[in-house]
């Protein structure tokens, strides 16, 4: 019996915002701990929190940018529960008027767009950090990222495979970070993410026990957790077993899920209206604000490469999923240079490159401009391919400008035919055995030869007009083979 996984996502999102979300408390990432606190977001008795507007606004340019209805009126909530990073006993959240519903988020499934429901959005606040690291006996507690504005932003159980999830995520990324909201930072913690997961046969309406997955600290954690619990699962299934509603934990170091505790209804946590905040009317007018302050967002930039700039759907997913990416690309057009050969540098080179030293885009020194002058440099015949490359990492490693790199080492393709002639007679004379090989039919030899040339002109030789070369004297030192 095969099954089919059922999916959904919860991400929380920390909003940049300059303070906390009921205190004035900075709320920037980093500060010595509990530096950052003050009786509000500490739970000091007497105290009224006051929701700060810039995220009340920021989370309506979300769920704007999420298509979502947004709430007419909202309210917030306290969610109780203890737990020593949590100095109140109960975290500010929202329940049963959250504030926005029913929007939706495209993503990639091979050649087609699917459309994944975005259940809501509601804010709250952050917990405190506990930290264990610093003695087996004890822990340490941090108050800084208490009170820290969070969204809640949760799926419909729309996704279907372990790589839909990972795409769900990556657009997610892209459109906050476009948004420029949050900085959606995993490893800082200001993406986090908890996935549930059930299997059912196919076509069956009913859905099975949701098992809820937590500690997911990478995307990649989630694509394996998803991918070990949808195994797990068939097995246990496919045994005849009954599967336990639960929340389970990602061990990133076994590679396996273990469980933590039966899954926690809404009850449990025994929701009842926040009595120090007011329902929040969300006016029109803010509304249209947050609409008209939203930028272009990677699907809209995704249409316009597409068509003002003819890549293909493929191309222009890779050139958006950053935003910073985008502009490179954007920048080395208006420098001059054509689509193609730039979005062929960025998806080859340029990604290699970031991958290779776990970059990301915007960590790059690189201008905009820079690109453009290595393609003009590529089609005026300046530089080889393979010149281009050395140039390239560069351009990467010590910041240059091509045009400077070139101009600095006196870099100039050879292109002109005596000195190419030069070189494959020079190549020809000192090999003998491979003009003899390719003579009786080894044309491997060539390739060889090739080598010694672009070796002998330190990379410098035009590569097909040298191999052309070699192959017409190779041809003409060969009467038995022109005879036929
Ligand atoms: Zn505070």
């Amino acid at each position: 019996m095969s099954y089919e996984p059922v999916i959904g996502l919860e991400v929380h999102l920390q909003l940049s915002t300059a303070t906390k979300l009921f205190c004035a408390c900075p709320a920037a990432f980093g500060a010595p701990p509990n530096s950052q606190t003050c009786p509000v977001c500490l739970g000091l008795p007497g105290v009224l929190p006051v929701l700060n507007e810039r995220a009340l606004e920021w989370g309506v340019r979300v769920a704007l940018a999420f298509d979502c209805q947004v709430a007419r009126v909202m309210k917030f909530d306290r969610k109780q529960y203890f737990y020593p990073d949590l100095p109140k006993n109960y975290q500010i959240s929202q329940y049963d008027q959250p504030l926005a519903q029913h929007g939706h988020l495209d993503i990639a499934v091979g050649d087609e767009t699917k459309r994944i429901g975005i259940r809501r959005i509601h804010l709250e606040e952050d917990a405190g950090k506990l930290l264990h690291e610093a003695s087996p006996t004890e822990s340490l507690v941090d108050f800084n990222r208490t009170g820290v504005p969070l969204l809640e932003i949760v799926s419909e159980p729309d996704l279907r495979s372990a790589d839909e999830a990972h795409q769900y995520l990556l657009e997610l990324k892209a459109v906050v970070e476009y948004l420029d909201v949050s900085t959606g930072n995993m490893e800082e913690g200001s993406l986090r993410c908890d996935t549930n997961i059930s299997l059912r046969e196919p076509h069956a309406s009913a859905l099975g026990s949701k098992v809820e997955i937590k500690n997911l600290n990478s995307f990649r954690a989630v694509k394996l957790a998803l991918e070990y619990e949808a195994k797990r699962q068939a097995m246990a299934l496919g045994r005849g077993e009954r599967l336990p509603q639960e929340t389970r934990l990602w061990d990133a170091k076994a590679l396996k899920t273990e469980p933590m505790r039966s899954k926690e209804e809404a009850a449990d946590y025994r929701y009842f209206p926040e009595p120090d905040l007011v329902p929040f009317v969300i006016d029109a007018q803010l509304i249209a604000q947050a609409r008209q302050a939203l930028p272009e967002l990677p699907r809209e930039r995704r249409r316009r490469y597409r068509e003002a700039c003819q890549l293909s759907a493929y191309d222009a997913r890779v050139l958006t999923q950053h935003r910073a990416f985008g502009e490179l690309f954007e920048g080395a057009l208006r420098a001059g240079a054509r689509p193609k050969p730039v979005a062929n540098w960025m998806m080859g080179d340029l990604l290699a490159y970031l991958n290779a030293n776990d970059l990301e885009p915007d960590a790059l020194k690189l201008r905009p401009e820079w690109l453009a002058h290595l393609v003009q440099l590529i089609e005026d015949g300046t530089l080889s391919g393979k010149m281009a490359k050395a140039v390239f990492l560069q351009m990467l490693d010590q910041g240059l400008d091509p045009l400077q790199v070139v101009q600095a080492e006196g870099l100039r393709q050879i292109v002109d035919p005596a000195s190419l002639e030069r070189i494959a007679d020079a190549v020809l004379a000192a090999n003998p055995r491979s003009v003899e090989d390719y003579r009786r039919g080894k044309v491997n030899a060539l390739t060889y030869l090739m080598g010694q040339a672009m070796k002998l002109s330190q990379g410098k030789a035009n590569p097909q007009q040298i191999a052309e070369l070699l192959k017409r004297r190779l041809e003409q030192a060969n009467p038995r083979k022109e005879r036929g």
